[in-house]
């Protein structure tokens, strides 16, 4: 329970991996503050599951931002999770999907991470977990925005490491290759269309055909992580991008 007395906002926590960051972090005494869409009773039960209160705000906005850091107050532990993905190639990519991709995946930390810094710096503590992807180190076809975006959360991860170094915050991305969520299960038509692929190929041959150890990544390892970043014996850790892709990065 080494998190008691710390508040923990996680983004994108109604769904996938941010709710298990959640959930990993309030084993470990944290208060948590979820945010992210879904169905009312669904954020209900979630926040009577964590003891926890849920803050609303569209964070492809600015404004939504703004209103989301708000509303959370001062944030000892900020886990930028919420992304989404688009699959096309690039000359049918749609506009406005690059837009929201870069708005959502990368520009949402910046301006969560510029509202959390004061308190944390005057704390003297704190701790920044960006969920960026194996797509911030390596490429696949018909990911323009994602990985350029997920490109783009690493170096803002490790500027921010930087930054802070002297101020006992750190700040981490940690990696993921392909972990079953929503967001997965939602691309397979997707690119099922663009390669011309059954969805068990997709599966097979585009998933899990980069991920040597032929598994999908379980939400509940990333909580696991999470939570070490945010201990006392990750304190020399910053600016680190742990992968967590069944060896996806090492080929
Ligand atoms: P998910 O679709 O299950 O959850 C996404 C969450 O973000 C939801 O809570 C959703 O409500 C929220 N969200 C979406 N748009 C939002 C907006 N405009 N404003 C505020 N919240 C918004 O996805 P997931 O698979 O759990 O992914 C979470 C993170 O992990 C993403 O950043 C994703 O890129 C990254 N990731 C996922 C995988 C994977 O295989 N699932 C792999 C690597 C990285």
């Amino acid at each position: 329970m080494f998190l008691k007395g710390k508040r923990a906002l996680v983004t994108g926590s109604t769904s996938g991996i941010g709710l298990a960051v959640a959930r990993a972090l309030h084993a470990e005494g944290a208060e948590i503050v979820l945010s992210g869409f879904g169905e009312a009773e669904a954020i209900q039960a979630l926040c009577d599951e964590l003891s926890a209160r849920h803050v609303a705000g569209d964070l492809s906005q600015r404004d939504g931002c703004e209103a989301l850091m708000a509303a959370a107050g001062p944030v000892d532990v900020l886990v930028n999770n919420a992304g989404m993905q688009h699959v096309a190639p690039i000359e049918e990519f749609p506009v406005e999907k690059w837009d929201m991709i870069l708005a959502l995946n990368l520009t949402a930390a910046f301006h969560t991470s510029r509202l959390a810094v004061p308190h944390m710096k005057a704390a003297g503590w704190g701790r920044i977990v960006n969920v960026a992807s194996a797509h911030s180190l390596t490429a696949s076809p018909f990911k323009s925005a994602y990985v350029a975006a997920k490109h783009g959360l690493a170096g803002l991860t490790k500027t921010l490491a930087l930054e802070l170094a002297t101020h006992g915050v750190t700040a981490n991305c940690i990696s993921p290759g392909y972990v079953w969520t929503p967001l997965v299960e939602n691309q397979i038509p997707d690119t099922m269309k663009a390669r011309g692929l059954t969805r068990e190929q997709v599966i097979e041959d585009v998933l899990l055909v980069r991920q040597p150890t032929k598994s999908f990544v379980q939400p509940s390892d990333i909580g696991a992580m999470a939570v070490f970043l945010c201990s006392e014996a990750a304190a020399n850790v910053t600016g680190a991008n742990m992968s967590m892709d069944g060896g996806w990065t090492a080929e």
